[in-house]
Order: C-alpha cells, then structure tokens, then sequence
C-alpha cells in the first residue's frame, strides 16, 4: 500500500468528522481499521479525532506488527497488556470535549453499556452509521489495481484446480479443496469466502455447501469462489457442464450469461445501483424466467467480500467511477440446476472495466 495513502484516508474522514461536529470516533469494525491504519491483526480499536490525530490500541501480540503498519507522526500505537476499551476511553475524553462518534451498527451492546457507563455522558457518545464505509465505498487506482490483481489470480486458480477433475471420480469437497490450495499456491491469503462448488441439482440452492458427491456427467457444475489477495477480494462465479451439455441446460445458461453481458453494459458512473439490477432482470424477463432469479445482482466488496453498494433492485447509489461491484445474476431450478454467472468489475469514468478474465462460453469438463 503507498504509505501516503493512510494519512489522507485519515484526514479526509476527520474533515467529515468535523463537517458533522463531532470532535472523535471510535472505530471498532477491523476492515475499517486496517482501511484507516493499516493495521492487519485481529484486535484493534481506534480512535480517531476531528483534528486528524489518532491512536491505535491493540494487545501485546501486535507490538511489533502494528508499529510496523500503522505508527506514523499522525497515528500513535499504544499496546495494551489488558481490555483495549477503559483506554480507548479514556483517548475518547481526552480527544472529544463534546461528542464522539461510534460505530452503531459495529459494536456489541455490552461494548457498548461499557463504553456509556465509563464516559457518563461527557462526551456524549453519537451513532454513527457507514461513516468510514462510505468512504471505502470508492477505491483509489491502487486499490483497484490490488482488486484486479486478486481477480487474476482467482481465475488463475480456477484454470488450475479443473485440470485436475476426474469426471465421474472427484468430489465437490475435493474440488473446493484443490481451489483454496492453488489460491495460496498462487499467492493468496487464502479464499475470501467460502468456495462453493456444487453440482446438478444441488446449484439450485444458490449458498451450496460442498459435499461428498462426485462430478458426475449430464449436469451442471456451479463454482463460484473468491481470493483474497493484498487484503482485497475477487469474487467470480462460472458455470460449466459435466459432458456434453443438455439443450435446454445450454438454453438456460446463454438466457443468463447474455442478462450478465446486459448488466455489465449497464455500468457506468451517475446509473444507480438498483439500475443495474433491473436491467438484469428485465433480460431474464424477455424469456420468462426471472421468477427464477431469487436474489440481488451483485454487491459491491473490496477489504471485505460484501460492501456498498448492494446492488439491489431498490438500491438508489448512484455508481461513481472507483467503485467495485460484482455482476451476478442466476436462475434456479429446485431439483435440476443452478446457473449464475458472476464478475467483478470497476466502474470506470466512461462505462466499467470487467476484472475478471475467465471466459464466459459454457465450456464442458
Ligand atoms: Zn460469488
Ligand atoms: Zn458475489
């Protein structure tokens, strides 16, 4: 990450901070911590104040680490032997004579009864939603190069783990095994989200798990799989046919493949969100099948797999060039199939620029 970038994340929120007088906020969600710091362990709190200070907390496992990522001029690191919270509290009262801001709906109610009781009303603590979302929401040209890179290797990944398929012999579980690996094998963290592999009638249940079942010829595979690379997500999901495929399979799959390439189309910057989504389902409407297409098309994702936007039907977002959203539309058929078809793509000053690079021909194993 270019160093420079955390101190200009950190004065633009505390120039909102301000805008919306509140004099701190307490970040406790760690997407929005490590965005703000660059702090990756898994135990943080942040204080950040309207005058663009701010002092990370964590416990002594992180010492080393978090100065390593996070301390700057601008951003002190103080390592606590016991609970973060009575300190960060206390920073809170030295920072905020009058509000501070938390993170509704990121904080616990008993973090919470904790944190009222020990400031006793000064400051007065402020719910504060998406505050630091908001701003993630939009990616720098780094950010979005760290997304393409993720999206790369994803589909690296998946070239990979389908030479290894024995039709008739591997299973979901070993395919979704066989992923995960080659995405750490390609320089991954590791997967963003649970893989999910299913076949046949199993990729009607658009959140399939793994199983034991085998890849058996006459159906559809469905995998749709996510890295994490840098920190940053890609989400992809393709479809491909066990054999030669059914007609009425491959009917369905070019029905959904072709509604994807129309939402894609829809991208640009100033369209809403929800804009997107209809277009989706207008397409799959033109042949009857969008009763069939039971969630929303995409959502956006970046330090975390799902973000704003959400690309629902009524989301009113109007798409800014930076964002990140994935494009997803599916049909599913309880008892035959599942087909969903998914990139992830950048919204670019003229239209969108499809990070993924896998083809979306319905190939057959
Ligand atoms: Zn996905
Ligand atoms: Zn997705």
């Amino acid at each position: 990450m270019a160093n420079n970038a955390l101190p200009t994340r950190r004065a633009r929120s505390a120039a909102e901070l301000a805008d919306r007088s509140l004099d701190a906020l307490l970040v406790s969600h760690l997407p929005n911590i490590r965005y703000l710091t660059g702090f990756t362990g898994s135990n943080g709190l942040l204080v950040l104040g309207a005058d663009g200070r701010s002092v990370l907390f964590t416990d002594p496992r992180y010492q080393v680490q978090a100065h390593e990522e996070s301390g700057m001029p601008d951003c002190h690191v103080r390592v606590e032997k016991g609970a973060l919270l009575p300190a960060a509290a206390r920073a809170l009262r030295r920072l905020a004579k009058h509000r501070a801001g938390f993170e509704a709906a990121r904080i616990g109610y008993q973090v919470y009864a904790q944190l009222a009781e020990r400031l006793d009303g000064c400051p007065e603590l402020v719910p504060t939603e998406g505050f630091v979302e908001r701003q993630r929401m939009v990616k720098s040209p780094e950010e979005i190069a760290s997304i393409r890179a993720s999206a790369r290797l994803n589909s690296a990944a998946l070239e990979r783990s389908l030479r290894s398929v024995r039709v008739g012999r591997t299973t979901e579980n070993e395919l979704a095994a066989e992923i995960e690996y080659q995405m750490r094998r390609l320089g991954a963290e590791g997967p963003a989200f649970e893989t999910i592999v299913a076949a046949g009638p199993r990729a009607a249940l658009p959140h399939a798990r793994p199983t034991s079942a085998k890849i058996s010829p006459g159906a559809l595979l469905l995998i749709d799989m996510g890295a994490s690379l840098g920190g940053y997500a890609s989400d992809m999901t393709r479809v491909l046919a066990v054999g030669s495929p059914r007609r009425r399979h491959a009917l369905l799959y070019r029905a959904v493949a072709e509604a994807q390439q129309e939402a894609v189309a829809a991208v640009r910057p100033g369209v809403q969100a929800g804009a997107v989504d209809r277009t989706a389902r207008r397409a799959l409407a033109r042949r009857q099948l969008d009763h069939l297409f039971t969630h929303s098309t995409g959502h956006g994702l970046g330090l975390e797999i799902h973000e704003n936007p959400r690309v629902g039907r009524k989301d009113p977002t109007p798409l800014a060039e930076g964002m990140t959203i994935t494009v997803e539309p599916g049909v599913y058929l309880p008892g035959d199939c599942g087909i969903r078809v998914e990139d992830t793509v950048a919204v670019t000053a003229s239209g969108c620029e499809v990070l993924t690079p896998t083809t979306k021909e319905l190939r057959a194993l």
